[in-house]
């Protein structure tokens, strides 16, 4: 039987089954603790996260007063940390060829229905042009694993072509990677190509519903997968994002074996993950999500989202259009911090939408609206879209990324970074109702600035943008 140990590099050391099972216990011994439940509520007050135990003891309670003061700490949290802004980003699938046999994927091998493709790099220019387009500056790019349609040549070649894409004022500047657990040589390829975050969804923390899941392919390995951001944080990749496809496992479990990986990369890199994502299982081609018995409410679900903000809060935490407008507009002030618009998850979708019978999807896209739907939208409900990607491009990653977000220079950094890249969006990509919504925003929240060097410096930038057809500028 292995023992828990956060600093371990062996997955059932770190992500250790017998603590997660005594977590639950003790969550559920306590559930009803109140005296228990305040002191662990105090303690995320001091804004320095609260553990996987104390997380899980949140996660059980069911009084709604308790609720409502995590809520509300959430939300105060969210505020502190990251503002009215949201970062936009959206993903690009370059391929979805795959060996594995994962159940709740439609890539899943022997899915014959699916309608395979690769792009070639004409089709990756293509589409970068069109994501330039509608006005993104900021990508995820996706891929099934396949040594011989996708190797990591493959998407290394796919990463220069998108860096080298110039259209009109359009450019990609920072590439998230979303591709299966690989190397330490790999890694440190993916480093060189100048990539942001590296993100590997755990799908789940259990590993025999792990090893269930994944029947077959390189990805049936468990400890591989789950050691990953330990090979690209040893490859010299420092933002990596972690999350869990809620609906396979109990979410309880999840909540405490995610919690246990971000205090496993602390413990060990000294940094913990700069992302949590929380995706849901959705319908896809040859995929029910009702075959799938731990579904979440959209209640749980903002429980969730509302107990990670508070357990990690510098931890940004993103969204994706598999959730519907109304679940996205409840769990931003909950703690989201970033979230896709205007999603195509389909090979080659930027540029031609596909017909029904040709579905190449990874999953159906809940959130259907256009990037600019989805800015106007936000600027109404009082936040500030940003197309930041500075702190990457300026070497802010890792631990010297939080060293930022825990000097309390954000206000100053990030916050004119959002309204300078927001103006960028406005003058080149907004339709006219949303440029008019958006200068004003931009107008009083020039204001909030409180250096008034800066402040004085980013109003220069944003004139020179909107008048002097001048782009990039960031602190
Ligand atoms: N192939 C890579 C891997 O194995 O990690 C990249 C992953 S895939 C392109 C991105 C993520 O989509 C997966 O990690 C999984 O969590 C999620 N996904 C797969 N099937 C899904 C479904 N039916 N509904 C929602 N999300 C799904």
């Amino acid at each position: 039987m292995s023992v828990y140990d956060k600093k371990s590099l062996k997955a059932e050391e770190f992500i250790n089954d017998e603590e997660i099972k005594a977590t639950l216990k003790y969550a559920d011994e306590n559930k009803d603790n109140l005296e228990l439940i305040d002191k662990i509520i105090e303690k995320a007050r001091l804004r320095k996260g609260i553990d996987h135990r104390e997380a899980s003891v949140l996660l059980a309670c069911e009084n709604p007063e308790k609720i409502e003061e995590i809520y509300a700490l959430a939300r105060q949290i969210k505020k502190d940390f990251y503002g009215d802004r949201i970062v936009m980003f959206a993903p690009l699938y370059l391929s979805n060829y795959c060996v594995n046999g994962c159940l709740y994927c439609p890539y899943h091998a022997k899915n014959k229905h699916i309608c395979r493709k690769k792009l070639t790099q004409e089709e990756v220019k293509n589409e970068v042009i069109a994501l330039q387009d509608m006005g993104h500056k900021r990508l995820a790019i996706e891929s099934g694993e396949d040594p011989v349609n996708n190797p990591i040549e493959y998407i290394l070649e796919c990463i220069d072509t998108i860096y080298s894409i110039k259209h009109k004022n359009g450019a990609i500047r920072r590439v998230n990677v979303n591709i299966a657990a690989t190397t330490v040589e790999n890694y440190r390829k993916l480093k060189d190509a100048g990539i942001g975050t590296y993100i590997l969804f755990q799908e789940t923390y259990n590993k025999e519903s792990y090893e269930y899941l994944h029947p077959t392919g390189p990805k049936h390995n468990y400890a591989y997968h789950t050691e990953a951001m330990d090979r690209a944080m040893e490859g010299g990749i420092d933002d990596v994002g972690i999350g869990v496809l809620f609906g396979l496992e109990l979410y309880r479990y999840e909540l405490a074996g995610i919690l246990m990986h971000a205090e496993h990369l602390e413990a060990v890199h000294g940094v913990g993950p700069h992302t949590i994502s929380v995706p849901r299982v959705k319908r896809a081609d040859d995929i029910d999500p009702d075959e799938f018995d731990n579904g979440i409410s959209d209640e749980i679900f903002e429980k969730i989202v509302a107990i990670i903000r508070i357990a990690v809060p510098y931890t940004g935490m993103i969204i994706s259009t598999r959730e519907s407008k109304s679940v996205r507009e409840k769990v931003l002030e909950l703690g989201i911090s970033q979230i896709s618009g205007g999603s195509r998850t389909s090979v080659g979708g930027y540029v031609e939408p596909e017909d029904e019978d040709e579905n190449s999807a990874q999953f159906d896209v809940s959130d259907q609206r256009s990037l600019d739907e989805v800015v106007k939208w936000l600027m109404d409900l009082g936040y500030i879209p940003s197309f930041c990607t500075a702190c990457y491009r300026e070497g802010r990653t890792g631990d010297r990324f939080m060293a930022l977000c825990k000097s309390g220079q954000i206000q100053n950094c990030c916050h004119p970074n959002a309204l300078m890249t927001l103006e960028e969006y406005l003058m080149d990509y907004a339709h006219e109702d949303t440029r008019k919504i958006g200068e004003q925003l931009i107008e009083q929240e020039l204001e909030k600035i409180p250096n008034e060097k800066v402040r004085k410096i980013a109003r220069e930038h944003i004139f020179d943008i909107a008048n002097n057809n001048k782009r990039d500028f960031r602190f």
